[in-house]
């Protein structure tokens, strides 16, 4: 399938590889181009494409599956869970991105998004990391032999994937609190107050003594990647509660915990951390149900995530500023 690409969102892992800190460029090649959260249209179809047609707005999966025959999370097509680690990623590992004007691909990896949800497709991509860690969560406190009442969740930063963590979470009937760095009163905690959810500043509150000022919660989802806010996460879970982690802190961070009671209290309380990275096909659908969810929830929170669009010669300054929530370069504004 050929594909115009209409917009690229730029997060931490662009980055990291900007910073030559993460990915790698597809084989024989010496550089890589960038961009995994894409929104695309698509401009023409091979003879064997048969569930989409040009016009129709697509988003790419990220992973690709490893060639490996006994794989079976790759040959199960959820390279997610991919256990070779020999699985590419388009704009992070081995494979090109969709930072330029046109792009190709397959349709088994493209998943067509609704029209209406054009101006904020672009989010699809973070949300399923998301709406995957959901998924993964509901199954472990579906173990739990009772109905839980009320539940309350908190989200350790407050980056896209810390505000679409608090979104699905305040969509889902959790009684919600975000955590991040920046003030009280400042852009992010009145996003977050625009959910329904509350919002407690770093700055005013340290993390190990949060729990007295909030309360516990039955799921912690972490997205900040910062290993001292991770490992602190547990002591903040009510007894049989979930810890989600989804940041990546950097290989070698260092933090000290006394793990005798960390661990003494994961069993004494049923407790469970667990780790979740990308999304496969069905995370992609269901995230698209979300999003429309989301649209009639909170549309103008939703649209405010995405900070700033720009077109491709400002991709390299808003990669480097930084800034905002969601930065998006912009390649084709609309339909041609
Ligand atoms: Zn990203
Ligand atoms: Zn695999």
């Amino acid at each position: 399938m050929l594909l115009r690409v209409r917009e690229v969102g730029l997060c931490g892992t662009d980055r990291e590889i900007s910073a030559f800190e993460y990915g790698s460029p597809p084989p024989g090649s010496d550089r890589l181009i960038l961009g995994h959260e894409s929104l695309a249209e698509v401009v023409e179809v091979g003879r064997r494409v048969h569930s989409l047609h040009p016009g129709d707005l697509v988003v790419a999966i990220v992973r690709r599956p490893c060639p490996d025959a006994e794989c079976r999370p790759c040959r199960a097509g959820r390279s997610d869970f991919c256990i070779t680690g020999h699985f590419t990623e388009r704009g992070i590992k081995q494979a090109d991105g969709f930072l330029a004007e046109y792009a190709l691909d397959d349709e088994e990896y493209l998943v067509k998004v609704p029209r209406p949800l054009a101006d904020v497709a672009v989010l699809i991509e973070p949300l399923t990391v998301v709406s995957k860690a959901a998924v993964q969560a509901r199954a472990i406190l579906d173990r739990l032999p009772y109905e839980p009442g009320l539940q309350r969740g908190l989200v350790l930063g407050a980056g896209p994937v810390g505000l679409l963590g608090a979104m699905v979470l305040v969509a889902n009937g959790f009684e919600t609190v975000v955590y991040s760095r920046e003030p009280e009163g400042g852009d992010k905690s009145t996003l977050v107050q625009s959910l329904g959810a509350s919002y407690v500043s770093a700055a005013s509150q340290p993390i190990e003594t949060l729990a007295e000022k909030t309360g516990e919660f039955d799921v912690i989802l972490e997205a900040v990647g910062f290993a001292p806010v991770m490992m602190a996460a547990p002591r903040l879970l009510r007894p049989n509660g979930v810890v989600v982690l989804t940041g990546i802190p950097a290989d070698g961070a260092a933090t000290e915990i006394v793990v005798g009671r960390s661990l003494r209290d994961l069993v004494l309380k049923n407790q469970a951390i667990f780790g979740t990275v990308n999304a496969g096909r069905r995370d992609y659908l269901s995230t698209i149900q979300q999003l429309e969810q989301f649209m009639t929830l909170f549309p103008d929170s939703v649209r405010k995530l995405i900070t700033q669009r720009r077109p491709l010669g400002e991709a390299v300054r808003m990669l480097t500023d930084g800034g905002g929530i969601k930065n998006v370069v912009q390649l084709h504004p609309r339909a041609a």
